[in-house]
């Protein structure tokens, strides 16, 4: 009926999801993925890696501020900040926004991605990769984590789904895990965008239980992103305290003592809402057995 290019995106063997596309602002075919730039007709220039939406303009807000700022509250003055992933630099521009953090140090895996984020997505990144808090390299997450020797307030992964065999499929496992918490100063935390739970509850409530297996504290938020038709799944966790603990009021104090400028989307009100999980989606997060391993790592359905 209509005549236009569509950007169809899989969300289970069973369903799609399509965008009707304005233009291919760039495209290419990295080592690791396929990176692709367009601006929809509804949601303006959005991002686009292995057939996934992974942020656009008008909403990449909602996501951004729900992966970054409960974690980073509920720390206490967290300075030295290590985010994986994060291609787009707007998770990089989130956590900047903390008066406490001294240090910001970025590992994407994908130049492609970087080099689009810089010369197309300053909408994203602010200038932040410029910031001179920021050091940003080009790695595997997973092998740095291993390696260094440098020890973390928060280690925030904003990573692209763990769809089967991809770069960041092992970085939601057990033994992944482990090694964070090994990196993390005492009082530390972690968050991971945890998927859909609406697409895959099931991959949701495996990394949640998979993160309970490692950490002491651990908690899920729910976010609807219009981009991606769907709620979003975080998953936080630290051997010190939880978001969730946290009131609407105490989360307006701390967000004003310790966030430079406005944000968007998170504040008390929006804390209660998204730490408010329906009664079907914490039963199956309470009930969940799956851990996800090396040897048998949990994926997206599709
Ligand atoms: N908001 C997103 C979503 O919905 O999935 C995630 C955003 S961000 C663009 C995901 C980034 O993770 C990409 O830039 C990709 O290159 C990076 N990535 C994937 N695997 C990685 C790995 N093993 N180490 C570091 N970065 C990785």
């Amino acid at each position: 009926m209509y005549e236009w290019h569509w950007h169809i995106e899989w969300q289970t063997p069973y369903e799609y999801h399509a965008h009707a596309i304005k233009r291919v602002i760039a495209e290419e075919r990295s080592e690791f993925q396929r990176v692709l730039l367009v601006e929809l007709f509804r949601f303006g220039k959005s991002l686009i890696i292995d057939g996934k939406v992974q942020s656009t303009v008008s909403d990449e807000y909602i996501y951004h501020e729900t992966l970054v700022h409960p974690l980073l509250i509920t720390l206490d003055n967290p300075k030295d900040v290590l985010i994986l992933g994060g291609g787009e630099g707007a998770t990089l521009r989130e956590v900047l926004k903390h008066k406490s953090v001294n240090s910001a140090v970025m590992v994407d895996i994908d130049p492609v991605v970087i080099d689009f984020a810089k010369k197309y997505l300053y909408e994203w990144h602010q200038g932040s990769f410029d910031n001179p808090k920021t050091k940003l390299i080009i790695g595997d997450g997973y092998k740095f984590v291993k390696e260094t020797n440098q020890k973390f307030d928060a280690v925030i992964l904003d990573l692209t789904d763990p769809i089967k065999d991809s770069p960041s499929q092992l970085l939601y496992t057990v033994e992944f895990y482990k090694q964070v918490k090994g990196i993390l100063k005492e009082n530390g935390g972690l968050v991971t965008q945890a998927t859909s739970p609406s697409f895959s509850l099931d991959t949701f409530s495996a990394i949640y239980n998979t993160l309970r297996n490692v950490f002491k504290y651990v908690s899920a938020s729910i976010a609807y992103i219009p981009g991606f038709d769907s709620l979003w799944g975080f998953v936080y966790a630290s051997d010190y305290r939880s978001p969730s603990s946290l009131t609407a009021e105490q989360v307006d104090k701390l967000i004003k003592e310790t966030i430079i400028g406005e944000l968007k989307f998170y504040d008390g009100e929006t804390h209660e809402m998204i730490f408010s999980i329906p009664k079907h989606i914490r039963v199956k997060l309470e009930s969940e057995k799956r851990i996800s391993t090396e040897k048998e790592p949990i994926a997206v359905p599709a």
